[in-house]
């Protein structure tokens, strides 16, 4: 397990050294309209070269405000495989214990940490001090006090934190929040959304708690939060939260299969959610108010989302997430453009601060209150 984690960062400085184009022109996915771009380019080194890194990594060759210019890993031979596959410069390739040294670097602007959720925290921090923005995966952390300690890392250290949120810059999406914004939906009552899916592998590290912090919940529940909180257009008051387990060997203590949830807002609207690991198919929300409602299925996957409210077919544009999240994050980062739902790291913290009265409801039994 060390030599992976342990390997030789230093390529020397020479041969692959990446010119971004002051004009770049993209259009690799059928929707994306073919523009020239000639501002800043935000420089990224993918951290922790696993399953969502390689989809994002595909998804930022059609970015144009976003690159992928660097590494860091703990596995030699992906490294090696993605500067070939990326054209990424040796300067720009890190393992875990030398990728602090990117504070000397200036050809990279931001790091996005996508390793397993555990290690989002000291990673974050590390980053925080070698001077990088950082984009963090979600769950940004394991609770809201590793949160917070990011959160007050970054703005020491005067760098941007943003969450991989890559919902909030979904065109169907957002046309539900506007409408709802629009009042077509009349008065909020309800929202459901429920998220899950089989997990295979029994030794993958989301099923070990040390390194996921919980099972479903962190990994997949976190969507039904985050999208009730979007949906509804308001922060919950109260949370009411029941587990089922049916396989305690591979849910082991502390790592849940299915949570079922209950959220309270302001307003009097109520959420009912359900995250799982035992249970497929699971990618829906539905949000109802007294004068409609919309229903998205899929929900959060990958897509294409498809939505439908009382007034018909949502016909937004299909989009690659992470290629619209990433090109969004760069104007973030350095026009601090201000998206319809914040990424920041104080976004994140709010989902922490629900996944952990979620866990205390479960344990107690009781109605948690949120307080803000
Ligand atoms: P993977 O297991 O596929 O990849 C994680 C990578 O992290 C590994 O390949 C490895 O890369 C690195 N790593 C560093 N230390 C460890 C360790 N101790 N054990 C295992 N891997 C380690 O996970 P995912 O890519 O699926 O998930 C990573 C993060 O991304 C999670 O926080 C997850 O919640 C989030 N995610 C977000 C999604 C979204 O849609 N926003 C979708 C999927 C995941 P290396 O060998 O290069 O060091």
């Amino acid at each position: 397990m060390n030599t992976r984690r342990d390997f030789l960062q230093k390529m020397g400085a020479s041969a692959l050294m990446l010119q971004l184009s002051s004009v770049i022109t993209f259009a690799n996915t059928p929707n994306q309209i073919e523009q020239p771009y000639d501002g800043k380019v935000l420089r990224v080194a993918i951290m922790g070269l696993g399953g969502y890194a390689t989809r994002v990594a595909e998804a930022m060759k059609a970015c144009t405000k976003a690159k992928l210019v660097g590494v860091i890993s703990g596995t030699p031979s992906k490294v090696k495989d993605w500067q070939m596959k990326y054209k990424i410069a040796e300067k720009n390739c890190y393992n875990y214990d030398t990728f602090d040294q990117v504070k000397n670097n200036p050809d990279i602007d931001a790091i996005y940490v996508i390793t397993p959720n555990a290690l989002h925290h000291s990673h974050v921090i590390r980053v925080a001090k070698a001077g990088k923005h950082v984009i963090c995966e979600k769950p940004m952390a394991l609770n809201t006090k590793e949160g917070q300690e990011m959160i007050d890392a970054c703005k020491k250290a005067k760098v941007r934190l943003l969450v991989g949120y890559r919902m909030h810059f979904e065109p169907q999406t957002l046309e539900v929040i506007r409408m709802r914004n629009a009042g077509d939906f009349g008065k909020i009552m309800f929202f459901q959304g429920q998220c899950g899916f089989k997990i295979g592998d029994p030794k993958q590290w989301r099923l070990n708690k040390a390194l996921a912090g919980g099972g479903s919940m962190m990994d997949i529940g976190i969507y039904a939060i985050n999208g009730a909180r979007y949906m509804v257009g308001e922060e919950p008051v109260w949370v009411t939260a029941q587990e089922t387990k049916t396989n305690p060997a591979i849910f082991k203590e502390g790592v849940d299969e299915t949570i079922q949830f209950q959220l309270g807002f302001p307003s009097g609207a109520v959420a009912s959610c359900l995250s799982s690991y035992n249970i497929n198919h699971l990618d829906r929300f539905y949000v109802s108010g007294d004068k409609g409602f919309a229903e998205m299925q899929p929900s959060t996957g990958y897509g294409p989302i498809k939505g439908r409210t009382h007034k018909g077919e949502l016909t937004q544009p299909i989009t690659t997430h992470q290629t619209t999240q990433m090109d969004k994050m760069a104007t973030i980062i350095f026009e601090d453009d201000k998206p319809v739902v914040p990424v920041d790291g104080e976004e994140g913290l709010k989902d922490l601060r629900i996944i952990e009265a979620i866990y205390q409801a479960v344990k107690t039994g009781e109605k948690v209150k949120l307080t803000a």
